[in-house]
């Protein structure tokens, strides 16, 4: 339906910016998004010889007559042939304002396994680690990728610089837990809300102003109870739907066609940049960043507001919300 209208927008401008060419300033309308607004200004230029060379000086202002012999500079015009994104791709799925993703999904007790849009999300956990962690920063720079860090309180604690680059970076800080505590969801409400409120803390200390809007249990090991006190602080449980398995240190051959093997669009992914040796995944995402992110859009999770607000809804400011 908007396609539609845009394509009849586009016609319409097109038409117009051809009128408004014959008077040498086709440019002012080049702008226009969407393959129809390819063809303006050359068009223009083309189709009317005799009008283009006379309405150049009427239609510049007094100034540009200072450096009368350099033509005027076109406007960005897409490529041909390059189609126009879908519109939910066109808006920012991430950056500030943006509402963290929702609370369920269709992971273990209702956690998340995607993104709920086309973009991709690429998590790294277990870190931050001194090793490891600045070099999978390099490379998600070299390839222009925004990523999310699921990060170990007490390494937060220890390496609070890596996780104020990781928000300087850009990327999106994830809580997992204080100390990796595979059976923390088994124990008592208190225990677990102590947990993940003292890690928000130290992140929030580290990197002042980060929100931090989801959980992720370690080893995956969800409980119902660690998903809702993962609510109750203002976080959404993130599980994931690729698993290349890089914990296990396969090799980086093994890692890279995994992920480019099993990801599609909306899926979130599961790396890590600490916890182990990780030369396999450093490398790895030399191997597959380059592929996945020239077939698939993506970005770090949307990192959340405060008040947190999730669809629209304004929820009380939690205790881990500073
Ligand atoms: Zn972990």
């Amino acid at each position: 339906m908007e396609n539609e209208g845009r394509s009849r927008l586009a016609v319409g401008a097109t038409a117009i910016a051809i009128l408004v060419g014959l008077y040498g300033a086709g440019h002012l309308l080049g702008r226009a998004t969407g393959p129809a607004a390819e063809p303006n200004p050359a068009s223009a230029a083309t189709g009317a010889p005799g009008a283009a060379a006379p309405a150049l000086p009427a239609a510049d202002p007094p100034a540009a007559a200072a450096a009368p012999a350099v033509p005027p500079v076109p406007a960005p015009v897409p490529p041909a042939g390059v189609p126009a994104l879908p519109v939910s791709v066109q808006q920012p799925f991430t950056g500030p304002g943006k509402p963290p993703l929702p609370m369920t999904g269709s992971g273990p007790h209702g956690t998340l396994r995607t993104t709920g849009q086309p973009f991709v999300a690429l998590t790294f956990d277990d870190g931050p680690d001194p090793r490891w962690t600045p070099e999978v920063l390099e490379l998600l720079r070299t390839y222009g990728v925004k990523a999310t860090f699921c990060v170990v309180g007490e390494l937060v604690s220890a390496y609070p610089d890596l996780v104020r680059q990781i928000g300087a970076d850009g990327h999106t800080i994830c809580n997992h837990s204080w100390g990796h505590d595979v059976g923390l969801g088994s124990r008592p409400r208190a225990a677990i809300r102590a947990d993940l409120h003292r890690t928000n803390v130290a992140i929030q200390a580290a990197a002042p102003g980060a929100r931090v809007s989801y959980y992720r249990q370690p080893g995956g090991a969800w409980t119902r109870r660690v998903v809702e006190v993962a609510e109750e602080l203002g976080m959404s449980s993130l599980h994931w739907a690729v698993d290349p398995q890089d914990w296990s240190q396969p090799g980086a051959r093994q890692i890279a066609d995994a992920v480019t093997a099993d990801t599609g669009a909306g899926e979130i992914v599961l790396l890590h940049d600490g916890g182990g040796q990780r030369n396999g995944t450093v490398r790895a995402l030399d191997r597959f960043l380059p592929e996945l992110a020239g077939r698939l859009r993506v970005d770090a999770l949307p990192p959340g507001v405060d008040p947190p607000r999730y669809h629209g809804r304004e929820l009380p400011l939690k205790p881990s919300q500073i």
